[in-house]
């Protein structure tokens, strides 16, 4: 997929949720950071919210969960200090 997506970065908070969901489709999930200009999928704005992975996992779609779960492990990929990603060319 060569579609560019850009994001806010949302600073993680100790004891506060990371995982922005969009509360318009219920069908896009975000760790740390959230679509702009709009959400991809319903193009809602502002339509984000952000929750814990459990609470995800207690009212999520069983896509909502899967796309967590894709969400957390590119987080723990993206941990690195440091990181600039500025790939445009
Ligand atoms: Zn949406």
């Amino acid at each position: 997929m060569s579609a560019t997506q850009s994001f806010w970065s949302v600073p993680l908070r100790e004891g506060e949720p990371a995982y922005w969901v969009c509360m318009s489709c219920l069908s896009e999930v975000f760790h740390g950071k959230v679509p702009m200009p709009d959400c991809p999928t319903c193009q809602g704005v502002s339509t984000y919210e952000a929750f814990t992975l459990e609470a995800i996992h207690d009212w999520g779609t069983e896509d909502l969960i899967a796309k967590a779960g894709v969400a957390q492990q590119q987080a723990s990929h993206e941990s690195a200090p440091a990181a600039s990603v500025e790939s445009a060319d």
